[in-house]
């Protein structure tokens, strides 16, 4: 789960990470008593989305008159804005984060994410920070450094040095930045995240580190046990159809091709895609309906794969292990009486009551090809997408 900028904000200043002093706004009326609150004559507005490249898309401007933080939020509340990092139609803007401006001297990369391969926290750096960092990574890797980290490391002032070194921090800076990483690293493990970025990390003007941006990435398995966090959903950063299926404990990740794809299990899912790709067709999405799946839940799947108004057709294929096939054909009916299906189903039943299974869906009386061989049932989709 993502956060925005300013709720990772709030959590840098709980550890103690130096942030500029701002407010949050989600009304333009709001915006000039905002500016006067924070004060000083000058400010940085800055859209909040849960995507980066704001600052290349005119989502940050820095402004130097209250009514100019107005006429920015009066411009962006309400609107999506494209980014490099978004889709085409871009992530909707809801609030808007108010900030004294800080004057910066040198902008740095830092972040912070999980390596499974050494089983550590690994901290990234780079003394070139700012908008331009995926070129850094591109051009000059060399200029990065990937240092990892244990959770209680007793050696992490000395890696923290490893870092300031590449960031090209002078005595005073790194002497600053050792308890930063401390408190970075006690923020990334207490929250349970999976991402931390700050980009740009900045020396201002008095020569002192300074956080800038914030994105803040928590681990969704581990949300039960940060509730705080939770609340801080945003619920219209995200896929409608992949929220709802959310709600519904269901896995859905939604793709721009036509074949909508309805499959128990992860490797199934990936499987049934793969076979569709192989015959020349293009899965609508992924969706794993999980082995628990009741009636009622293969009827709200059912329903989200049909909101997308790419779906030709729709493959059904699923194999009855935990979950048993006569239970997906009922639920298979029930969605079809529900919701005004145009589009063709093909179903491929396998395993567990496949037979009764087939002979439900045979008895219902409703417009479905039924196949019980993968690549056949694949090949027929591609075909009717066509
Ligand atoms: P992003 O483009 O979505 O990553 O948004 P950022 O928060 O990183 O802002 C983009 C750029 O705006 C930064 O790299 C800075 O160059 C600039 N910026 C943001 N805040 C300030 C500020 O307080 N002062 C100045 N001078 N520039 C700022
Ligand atoms: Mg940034």
């Amino acid at each position: 789960m993502n956060l925005h900028e300013y709720q990772g904000k709030l959590l840098f200043a709980e550890y103690n990470l130096p942030v500029s002093k701002g407010e949050v706004i989600f009304d333009a009326k709001n915006a000039i008593d905002a500016c006067n609150k924070i004060g000083g004559t000058k400010w940085v507005v800055k859209a909040q989305v849960h995507a980066g490249g704001r600052g290349k898309a005119g989502g940050v401007e820095l402004i130097d008159s209250p009514d100019q933080a107005e006429v920015f939020a009066k411009k962006w509340l309400g609107q999506k804005l494209v980014t490099y990092q978004t889709d085409k139609d871009g992530q909707l803007v809801n609030s808007i984060l108010i900030e004294e401006c800080t004057n910066i001297l040198k902008e740095l990369y830092l972040s912070a994410v999980i390596d499974r391969d050494s089983q550590k926290i690994v901290f990234i750096g780079s003394s070139e920070g700012g908008v331009n960092i995926e070129e850094v990574a591109r051009n000059t890797p060399e200029k990065i450094i990937y240092q990892g980290v244990e959770f209680k490391d007793q050696s992490l002032p000395e890696h923290a040095k490893n870092i300031a070194n590449v960031l090209k921090l002078n005595d005073e800076q790194t002497n600053q930045f050792i308890p930063m990483i401390d408190n970075l690293l006690r923020l990334f493990v207490e929250k349970d995240l999976s991402l931390l970025e700050i980009n740009p990390l900045v020396i201002n003007s008095n020569g002192d580190l300074h956080c800038l941006d914030a994105k803040v990435n928590i681990d969704t398995n581990a949300l039960f046990r940060q509730p705080e966090l939770l609340e801080m959903h945003d619920e219209t950063q995200e896929d409608p159809r992949e929220a709802e299926a959310a709600k519904n404990d269901l896995s859905y990740v939604s793709l721009d091709g036509n074949i909508g794809c309805m499959v128990n299990g992860a490797g199934l899912a990936m499987g049934t895609m793969d076979t569709i790709k192989f015959f020349g067709g293009n899965p609508a999405n992924f969706l794993d309906v999980g082995g628990t799946a009741t009636q009622d839940r293969v009827a709200k799947a059912f329903k989200i794969i049909l909101k997308d108004p790419n779906v030709k057709v729709v493959l059904v294929n699923i194999f009855g292990g935990i979950v048993r096939c006569d239970v997906i054909a009922k639920g298979i009916i029930a969605a079809i009486k529900e919701v005004d299906i145009k589009v063709p189903v093909v179903v491929r039943l396998e395993g567990n009551n496949a037979d009764i299974g087939a002979k439900i869906l045979s008895k219902a009386n409703i417009k479905i090809e039924s196949i019980n061989n993968l690549s056949d049932a694949a090949k027929k989709a591609v075909e009717l997408a066509k």
